[in-house]
């Protein structure tokens, strides 16, 4: 059985920490995406992530800290621009990819000789981190491939029964994952991109940062079938919109334009024009279209702008089939 736990009740952060540090699994929330965590310490306890999304072993994991100065306990031979992005970034939606100390578990790292960092920015989770003095494996809490949970509903509705607890802090506020970038190479690469983007990471470094689509390495979060709801998804320009909005099957609709109300979707979201409030309402939009069981689900190309281009990448993923 799973209970809910609420993140706001110390008693109820304080029974999420005691389980975590038996080993147990209990989904947390961040401000990007809600997380299946473990303790980072555990080996077993992180073992049994694996089992309970059914991810292949050897996707890493990221480890997720409640204060910057425990980077020296996972990371070896760090370079000042990571602790520069830190200082700038954290707690925020910014994961950094460093040499592993030698002494983190394979488990964690799915056998690379690097490791993932981030400290969350959601205050619950900061102070079970802190408090409970624990570092926290997690990768998004849902089945492996599947849509990430914005939502402690979405973690009960799809891994329920599979870990111990959800510890409910609300709706996540960017409700996209965050911004991996890798420093373990000559020049900043990122691998994933998130809230966080590439000219913001060049800003605060003052160096070239290279961008997801100029690399061609397979990096887990980076293969093509990620982030997927059930239903197919297919990207649409406006003018496919306009040309098939009559066809007779049934078809959520996600746009950017009020005026496309009137095309006969079976139901038709009108998503906010500035990408933050676009972000944080994408996965539970496609959530509601898995619910719903409509054949398609169509959504309009986003802008094709640096700021969008974590919304295009996970949306381009999605509608792969
Ligand atoms: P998720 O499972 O959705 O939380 O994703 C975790 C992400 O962190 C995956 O996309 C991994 O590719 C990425 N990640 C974790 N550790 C590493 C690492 N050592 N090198 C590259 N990417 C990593
Ligand atoms: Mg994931």
């Amino acid at each position: 059985m799973t209970i809910l736990l609420n993140a706001n009740v110390e008693s109820d952060l304080a029974q999420a920490v005691q389980l975590l540090r038996g080993g147990k699994l209990v989904a947390v929330p961040t401000e990007t995406v809600y997380g299946l965590a473990a303790d980072a310490r555990q080996p077993e306890a992180v073992r049994a992530i694996f089992t309970a999304k059914q991810r292949p072993d050897h996707h890493p994991l990221i480890v997720h800290l409640g204060d910057m100065a425990q980077l020296d306990d996972w990371a070896l031979r760090i370079p000042t621009s990571a602790w520069e992005l830190a200082k700038q970034f954290w707690p925020g939606p910014l994961t950094l990819v460093l040499e592993k100390r030698h002494s983190v578990h394979g488990v964690i790292t799915g056998g690379k000789n690097t490791i993932a960092l981030r400290m969350p920015a959601h205050p619950a989770l900061l102070n079970l981190l802190r408090y409970g003095d624990l570092s926290l494996a997690a990768p998004s809490a849902n089945p492996h491939k599947h849509l990430s949970p914005t939502s402690a509903a979405h973690v009960m509705a799809t891994m329920g029964g599979k870990l111990a607890a959800v510890l409910d802090g609300g709706e996540c506020v960017l409700g996209i994952e965050s911004t991996i970038v890798d420093l373990t190479g000559d020049e900043p690469r990122v691998l994933r991109s998130g809230p966080i983007t590439p000219t913001q990471l060049a800003e605060t470094l003052g160096c070239p940062v290279a961008c997801p689509l100029q690399h061609s390495i397979a990096v887990p979060g980076n293969m093509p079938e990620h982030y997927r709801p059930r239903t197919p998804l297919r990207l649409k320009t406006a003018q496919e919109i306009q040309q098939d909005a009559n066809y007779p099957v049934a078809r959520m609709l996600l746009t950017l334009n009020a005026d496309r109300e009137n095309f006969s979707f079976a139901l038709t979201r009108v998503m906010p024009s500035d990408k933050p409030s676009y972000a944080r309402l994408l996965y539970r939009a496609l959530y509601e279209a898995d619910q719903l069981n409509v054949r398609e689900i169509w959504v309009e190309l986003p802008p094709s702008t640096e700021e969008w281009s974590d919304v295009a990448d996970r949306l381009m993923r999605a509608s792969r089939s």
